[in-house]
């Protein structure tokens, strides 16, 4: 479906996301309990379609179970039942989770359970013969796995869904990956790329100028990669480019450069006020909401359409109020 109103797309369709099946409740941890996430399993939920799994319970392991925990190269660890560390499991955890990950080419976003040795995304403990764990951290068998088949596919661990600069990153990217799908699809044309770059300028702006100018050059007419390719290039770096959470000083210098397109319609005293919001947003006195909230209000009156139309003043949902928090 390609459509050029994107934001009645999201309203329309919930994005499907992948999610640890106990975080949503299910009783499938190692103690026959679950670790529902209330952020997920309510704010989120209005907006994403889950698609549950648990990777321990597909590998038959059930519930309760004995707790597993990776063990040997932090590299390539292998998944053993703590108190049975002879009998290496990895590969029938493996082979239930592979299959899975292959089915799930739609979706455009994935939350994770924190400190899991299987849905754990980052600083998994890796013991060794001594009994104590390698300095160096892993991914849990399963995240490590869905990373490398989806390499752009946003995943966040629950845990980090509480850090308001990491949620607001998450949830962006779910939204952007969702879009691009979506408004341009797989068999993009160049008008389709150019239409959904010049919705994502200021956004993308907002986070890396280097990457505002190298998105727009790859879609100048320079580059000489078949379409196919330039789709998949200009997604790689446009993932890659809003991997980060944005600076306060980066928002600043986007939202600097679309006060310029009130110049001639708005009177210099009322674009000096708005300036000076910018400004104590700079300073941390306001949150983003303040002179995002204040300068779309001027463009709607005054601004051309091709400003009103720039998906950074409406990235998601406004009832999440995910820019009240940033
Ligand atoms: S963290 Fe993953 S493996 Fe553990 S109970 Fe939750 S879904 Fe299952």
């Amino acid at each position: 479906m390609k459509t050029s109103d994107s934001k009645q797309y999201k309203m329309a369709n919930k994005i499907p996301v992948g999610i640890s099946a106990c975080l949503v409740g299910d009783p499938v941890r190692f103690n026959g309990g679950h670790s529902r996430s209330s952020f997920c399993d309510t704010q989120l939920s209005a907006y994403f379609d889950y698609q549950k799994f648990c990777p321990e319970m597909a590998a038959g392991f059930g519930s309760p179970r004995p707790t597993l925990r990776l063990e040997g190269n932090p590299e390539q660890p292998r998944m053993v039942f703590s108190k049975n560390s002879q009998t290496d499991v990895s590969k029938v955890f493996m082979r239930a989770s592979e299959p899975y990950i292959e089915t799930l080419s739609h979706l455009d976003g994935y939350i994770v359970m924190k400190k899991s040795p299987s849905c754990g995304m980052e600083r998994i403990k890796v013991y060794q013969e001594n009994g104590h764990p390698h300095m160096q951290r892993s991914a849990g068998l399963f995240t490590k796995a869905l990373q490398e088949r989806y390499p752009l596919l946003p995943i966040e661990e629950d845990g980090r869904l509480n850090d308001p600069k990491l949620r607001e990153n998450f949830i962006l990217r779910v939204f952007t990956h969702h879009d691009f799908r979506h408004s341009v699809g797989e068999n993009a044309t160049m008008k389709d790329l150019i239409a959904f770059h010049s919705r994502y300028k200021y956004l993308v702006m907002a986070h890396s100028y280097p990457m505002y100018k190298a998105l727009g050059k790859m879609l100048s007419g320079q580059d000489p990669r078949p379409i196919r390719e330039l789709r998949h290039g200009y997604f790689e770096a446009l993932m890659k480019a809003l991997s980060k959470p944005a600076k306060r000083t980066s928002h600043c210098n986007a939202l600097m450069h679309i006060i310029g397109y009130l110049k001639d319609s708005v009177d210099v005293s009322i674009r000096k006020e708005i300036i000076a919001v910018v400004e104590q947003y700079r300073r941390g006195e306001v949150n983003l909401a303040t002179p995002m909230t204040l300068l779309h209000h001027y463009l709607k009156c005054y601004g051309s359409e091709y400003i009103k139309k720039q998906q950074y003043f409406m990235p998601y949902p406004a009832p999440l109020g995910i820019r009240n928090t940033v």
